[in-house]
């Protein structure tokens, strides 16, 4: 199992390990800053340092087969370190922090568009979610004015862990229907933003939400019966 320092400190941008294995897939180690795709939100990418000089360039991070399993993908052709290396896993910091703020924007937009979160994807600079509402429903000048000033008001966005029974008690807290709350450990992760948004995710997030900054919205898509899908961009 890893120790994942990302989902205590989500600012980590680099920690010292060992790796724990290497093969096909790519490197395991018994630590990592290194957030795998899920939830929405892409796998990270950056170096590994080993002591001897060498470094590893990460291109993909994804979840083992194990819990809280975390596979570093590795450049093609590079050659695997042996399980025992120590070294240092560094992030590509300005990408995860683009990542983060647009992941937590996401956050803000289930505030401002009422109705069930049926898809989701963050990718760099850019996210968009799909919501189950009538076209006609959605005024883009309005939700981007609505954004815009939740954004700016700099809510603090603070974790928080309930159990998987009170989460199962509280349906209500699921607003994505397409992403599964990662439960069965006994607890889950909730982020909260006090008075906007209160959901169960693992992804990563920034501490407050005017780290953001100002965002655009995109065209408003149709994607099916009563399906609507909202992509923004930082401006
Ligand atoms: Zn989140």
């Amino acid at each position: 199992m890893t120790e994942l320092v990302f989902r205590d400190d989500a600012y980590a941008r680099s920690c010292a390990a060992r790796v724990a294995g290497a093969d096909e897939r790519g490197i395991r180690l018994d630590r990592t800053v290194f957030y795998p795709t899920g939830g929405g939100q892409p796998g990270d990418t950056g170096t590994l340092r080993l002591a001897s000089g060498a470094a590893i360039a990460i291109i993909d991070t994804l979840k083992g087969d194990l819990p809280d399993e975390i596979i570093h993908v590795p450049a093609p052709g590079t050659a695997l370190p042996e399980p025992g290396t120590e070294l240092v896993a560094e992030l590509d910091w300005q990408r995860r922090h683009r990542l983060m703020r647009m992941h937590t924007c996401l956050h803000l937009l289930c505030a401002v568009v009422p109705g069930a979160v049926t898809g989701g994807q963050v990718s760099d600079g850019r996210g968009r979610l799909d919501f189950d509402v009538p076209g006609s429903s959605l005024d883009r000048d309005a939700i981007a004015a609505g954004l815009n000033a939740l954004i700016a008001a700099g809510h603090p966005v603070m974790p928080r862990w309930i159990s998987d029974e009170e989460l199962a008690a509280r349906p209500e807290l699921v607003r994505t229907m397409s992403v599964k709350p990662p439960s069965g450990a006994g607890r889950v992760r909730l982020m909260e933003i006090p008075g906007v948004d209160l959901q169960p995710c693992g992804g990563t997030h920034i501490r407050n939400t005017a780290e953001i900054g100002p965002v655009t919205i995109g065209k408003i898509e149709n994607k099916g019966r009563q399906n609507r899908r909202i992509n923004i961009a930082f401006a």
